[in-house]
């Protein structure tokens, strides 16, 4: 029975992956997610259903478009994979439980979010204020840790962004404020705190990489909030082990 529901979970992961790809690169331009539906960029055909399945049309076409044969990015089957791969993660780390329900509305947040920090640099609004009343509800009706844990959490994420944004004036925006005030309510201080080590960790990592690669330019400004979205998950599925790992290493 596990591996059917796996697998139905896996599937509803990647088509709401598909839609992610849509909300990220519509709703900063202010466009309908619903309409108009999607069409080639180049030659303007509108995609069918054959076109539109999860990851398998992009591999089945070889990533081109089959009217004019124009090449589509590889990043919007690489969300969708990742919308699934989250999806089943949350379910196998946590079994159909309050648990779950809110690492998958999360993982639904982070890769929107990502998709629209990567392209725009920008964390819409209007995204943060759908998912936030889903995720606030949802933590308080499946609490594992005493209320304030994650009040604590909130004022953290946000107050310590806040503090990122006033004094470096560049890099992170008030997207990424509103961003980690609600992954942080949401995970609780602790796993807060790890999410944000972890956030600085890839981002410093990555960065240099991209800067010696001569990727990107030292002062080019590059997004925080996909750092941010990848600590909040993995300090959402591992957290407690992380945390506890670690004292009783210096304990
Ligand atoms: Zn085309």
């Amino acid at each position: 029975m596990t591996i059917f529901i796996a697998i139905y979970i896996t599937i509803v992961g990647l088509l709401f992956g598909s839609f992610f790809n849509v909300v990220g690169l519509r709703v900063p331009l202010g466009e309908s997610v619903i309409h108009p539906p999607s069409r080639c960029g180049s030659c303007n055909t509108r995609l069918g259903a054959k076109d539109m399945v999860p990851v398998f049309s992009y591999m089945f076409s070889k990533g081109k478009c089959r009217h004019c044969g124009v090449k589509f990015s590889p990043v919007y089957p690489l969300f969708e994979a990742a919308a699934g791969l989250l999806f089943l993660w949350m379910f196998l780390r946590f079994g159909l439980t309050g648990a779950m329900a809110i690492g998958i509305v999360l993982a639904s947040l982070c890769v929107i979010v990502t998709v629209a920090d990567l392209k725009y640099m920008r964390i819409p609004n209007k995204v943060l204020l759908f998912f936030a009343p889903i995720l606030i509800v949802l933590r308080f009706v499946f609490m594992d840790a005493a209320w304030w844990h994650y009040i604590l959490g909130g004022v953290f994420g946000g107050g310590l962004i806040l503090l990122i944004v006033l004094l470096t004036k560049g890099g992170m925006g008030m997207g990424d404020v509103k961003l980690f005030a609600l992954c942080g309510f949401v995970l609780g201080i602790g796993p807060a705190i790890l999410a944000f080590m972890l956030a600085c960790a890839f981002g410093t990592i990555v960065g240099l990489i991209l800067i010696a690669s001569k990727i990107v330019q030292r002062k080019q400004p590059v997004p925080f909030g996909p750092w941010l979205a990848l600590g909040t998950l993995i300090a959402y599925l591992y957290g407690t082990q992380i945390i506890s790992g670690y004292f009783s290493l210096i304990g």
